[in-house]
């Protein structure tokens, strides 16, 4: 219905999808497959209440709820990167100023290093998230500066989420969990200095083992479960 980071806005994907293959056709957004995938295969299997970050070029989030998937009232719940996170802040594709994925996602370190003039080592390769943290692991002090600050702002939209929904597991997946080592502290420090005492004590936060495979097998899962549904197959 609306999908401002590849502008598309009431495109008939489903259908568009159903022409060319004569399969059924699920859709859902890459954020809840994520989390799914996570809940059934990754480090969520254990957790009832779970939250999944997704931190690729915006950032969007899946809501566990006591085991299920919550879709919000017509499916479009979770859209956590339009948090406002700064009043006057950056003019966002959604319409709104200051929302969390301009200031936390794989866009914004790519363009606030770009700004900074750092550029990618190879000339015929746009820089990328990968060579960022090869230039920080070789001891770059401007790149290990921006990804503790892309992980502070993690952490300031982590802890509105915490103290919302108190969840048990916060997950971060997709393009960003490629710099895991460089995020992790900013992210547990803010977190640590903000959220709520009694929301902080038991969370765990982890980067996602599945990597950018969580919303591929979540999406999986989800035509697993639509051929047995669709076939009333029941699995002891
Ligand atoms: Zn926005």
């Amino acid at each position: 219905m609306f999908a401002p980071n590849l502008k598309w806005e009431n495109i008939d994907l489903k259908s568009m999808i159903a022409n060319e293959f004569p399969f059924p056709v699920a859709i859902d957004n890459e954020a809840n497959s994520g989390a799914l995938g996570e809940k059934l295969f990754g480090v969520g299997k254990d957790a009832s209440n779970l939250i999944y970050v997704s931190a690729g070029i915006g950032i969007g989030t899946g809501i566990i709820i006591d085991n299920e998937l919550y879709k919000g009232s017509s499916g479009f719940s979770g859209e956590m990167g339009h948090l406002t996170i700064e009043v006057n802040g950056k003019k966002c594709s959604c319409g709104n100023r200051g929302c969390w994925e301009m200031y936390a996602s794989e866009n914004a370190l790519l363009e606030q290093a770009k700004s900074l003039s750092i550029h990618s080592d190879r000339a015929d390769k746009p820089l990328d998230i990968e060579s960022l943290v090869k230039m920080a692991d070789d001891g770059h002090v401007e790149v290990i500066h921006l990804f503790n600050t892309i992980g502070e702002y993690l952490g300031i939209g982590l802890t509105n989420i915490i103290n919302t929904l108190n969840p048990e597991l916060i997950i971060i997946g997709n393009r960003l969990s490629a710099a895991k080592n460089w995020l992790i502290n900013p992210i547990r420090r803010v977190i640590e200095n903000r959220a709520l005492p009694f929301h902080r004590k038991q969370l765990r936060i982890e980067f996602s083992g599945l990597n950018i495979y969580s919303c591929a097998l979540g999406a999986s899962s989800i035509a697993v479960s639509h051929f047995f549904s669709e076939n009333n197959i029941t699995v002891e």
